[in-house]
């Protein structure tokens, strides 16, 4: 479990998170692991997770850090023996998510390797948010001017139908992106301090900030 690699995008919705992940973990041959699509799918299949989330996150509010981390917890070790690690996308989003991330992994003297901070005004990210089209099985995100679909409103790899998320709308994203400054700074304060925070400036074409995020990252795991 020590050789193992944690990475973390930490960044408001709408800073291209899910867009940049597939560079990162083709490359590191890691897991990909998002919070936000793990209560999506729960909600639409209709588990347990699902009904105890889905008020949250239809409201654009945070899912309590119980639940949260219950279920990281349950995942982690699961995935992480699939690859050679795991590539966090929207959690820790707490400082209590972050506190207790490190203290699973240090079950295993394992630890967080990186956090990329994705770096955006918030004017930017009412256009990215309103024109973001979803695939919700896999997570995959399409934007109906920025990087439209091959076929309107279907994924590129299956051709099922995309969808425009409910909680992608000016009002929920206000709402989304407080909750994300209250919480930012101390999560940024926490991994700097641990020497593992990259910032990367993620206001800029899509494939500067996959150059950005990969030339940073290969920085800190060398
Ligand atoms: P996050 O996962 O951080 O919430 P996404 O990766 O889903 O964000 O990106 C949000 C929207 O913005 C998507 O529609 C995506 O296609 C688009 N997008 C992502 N990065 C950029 C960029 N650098 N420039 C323009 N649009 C982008
Ligand atoms: P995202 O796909 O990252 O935009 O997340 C969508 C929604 O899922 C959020 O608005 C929250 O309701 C919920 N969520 C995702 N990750 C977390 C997390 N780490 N902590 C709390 N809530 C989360």
């Amino acid at each position: 479990m020590e050789f193992k690699k944690f990475l973390s995008f930490l960044g408001p919705p709408g800073c291209g998170k899910g867009t940049q992940a597939p560079k990162v973990t083709d490359k590191y041959q890691l897991q990909f692991l998002s919070t936000g699509d793990v209560f999506r799918q729960a909600i639409k299949d209709e588990t347990d997770l699902g009904k105890k989330a889905k008020d949250f996150v239809s409201n654009g509010k945070l899912v309590p850090d119980s639940i949260v981390i219950d279920m990281i917890s349950e995942r982690i070790f699961e995935e992480v023996k699939k690859t050679e690690g795991i590539l966090f996308d929207g959690f820790p989003r707490t400082y209590t998510q972050a506190i207790a991330l490190d203290k699973m992994l240090q079950k295993f003297r394992a630890r967080v390797h990186a956090v990329i901070s994705f770096d955006v005004p918030d004017s930017v990210l009412f256009e990215r948010i309103t024109g973001r089209l979803t695939h919700i099985p896999s997570g995959r995100t399409y934007h109906k001017t920025f990087k439209p679909p091959k076929i309107p409103m279907k994924d590129d790899v299956t051709g099922e139908d995309l969808v425009q998320r409910k909680d992608d709308t000016p009002e929920y994203l206000t709402r989304r992106l407080k909750e994300f400054h209250e919480n930012a700074d101390l999560i940024k304060d926490h991994y700097r301090k641990l020497g593992v925070l990259i910032s990367v400036n993620a206001n800029q074409s899509i494939n500067s900030v996959t150059n950005e995020v990969l030339t940073s990252i290969n920085k800190l795991l060398k």
